[in-house]
């Protein structure tokens, strides 16, 4: 178990008169009763933070160790302890990244150690008992709270505070925690494997919005600053923007630098379908690639993992079509 952080470690601090993260990740084990009988349980402390702090470096961090532990033959599966807010995000770098066979499981909770009725100890369980049960071989990075078992590529936080938070909205969950144990219903068959070298560093990737009225302005300010390695764009609609924030990614690509096209919408994929500056097809037209179903945060995820192998669009755009990176499989 690798512990992060999160509301799941976290206490009710009377100074501040708010929730921080502070139990250890050995506390959080000695919270669930009857543990030791599912698994012999060995933790890993690698951070305690809030999981809006998460970041890149951090997650080559929790990769690195969850490789090295995937590696002994005595372990059978990863938990990750992760604050909620972007757990998502390290899922699926975990999901990119990980050697597939043994399962990795990130797991959180909507309410703090310190409530009464905190649901950390049961999602623990629960996701310790995802990554003992043999049916998670070969599934990737999964997402376990509130009894259900979720895709890392899929998942998203959907709910601000109720415990039932993360979901699948377009395809439904992988399967669920019963009294009985583990059950699964379906498999991810879009995972890919796009591996991160040991001691890259992975670059400077931003997102940045359409709204009506978006004017490119904030494009602009960013190539002000130099070191921008790549750019996600969350779009409008099937992957449309304003014209004059299209007119600033024509500066972007004239520079050479990656342009990915996600959406706002929450479902549903980006494709070059309509005709006009700002619209899909003058997207692709410029070298910008196109982010399938992802949303802008995982699309980032994807970019970042991509561009230590290529910033060829072409080589992009095989990637986010689904297929692994140059070199690796
Ligand atoms: N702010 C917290 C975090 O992401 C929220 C949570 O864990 O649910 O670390």
């Amino acid at each position: 178990m690798l512990s992060t952080g999160g509301t799941i470690a976290s206490v009710y601090d009377p100074e501040s008169g708010g929730f921080a993260p502070a139990l250890s990740g050995e506390q959080l084990v000695h919270a669930v009763p009857g543990l030791d009988t599912l698994a012999r349980v060995e933790v890993v402390q690698v951070a305690n933070v809030a999981s809006t702090n998460m970041t890149p470096a951090l997650w080559m961090q929790v990769v690195r160790a969850a490789e090295s532990a995937l590696a002994r033959p005595d372990v059978a599966g990863v938990v990750v302890t992760h604050g909620t807010d972007t757990l998502e995000e390290t899922a699926y770098f975990l999901d990119l990244t990980l050697p597939s066979g043994k399962p990795s499981v990130l797991v959180g909770a909507q309410r703090a150690a310190s409530e009464p009725d905190a649901d950390g100890p049961r999602n623990l369980r629960d996701a310790v008992l995802t990554a003992v049960a043999p049916q998670s071989r070969g599934m990737g990075t999964l997402v376990v709270l509130n009894g259900e078992i979720h895709a890392a590529r899929e998942v998203t936080k959907t709910n601000t505070l109720n415990v039932s938070t993360f979901l699948t909205p377009e395809f439904g969950a992988l399967g669920t925690i019963e009294p009985d144990g583990v059950r699964y219903y379906r498999a991810p068959l879009r995972r890919q494997h796009v591996s991160v070298a040991p001691g890259a560093t992975l670059g400077r990737v931003e997102i940045v919005t359409n709204y009506a009225g978006a004017d490119g302005r904030v494009v602009r300010g960013l190539l002000d600053r130099s070191g921008l390695d790549g750019l996600v764009v969350e779009a409008s609609g099937v992957g449309n923007l304003a014209e004059a924030l299209f007119e600033a990614l024509v500066e972007v690509r004239a520079l050479g630098i990656p342009v990915v096209i996600s959406t706002r919408v929450h479902a549903g994929r980006t494709l070059p379908l309509y005709a006009g500056r700002g619209s899909g097809i003058s997207l692709r037209d410029i070298g910008c690639v196109f982010a399938d179903n992802l949303p802008p945060h995982k699309a980032r995820v994807l970019l970042l993992a991509a561009l230590t192998h290529t910033k060829d669009t072409d080589e992009l755009r095989r990637i986010f079509s689904g297929s692994d990176a140059p070199g690796t499989g």
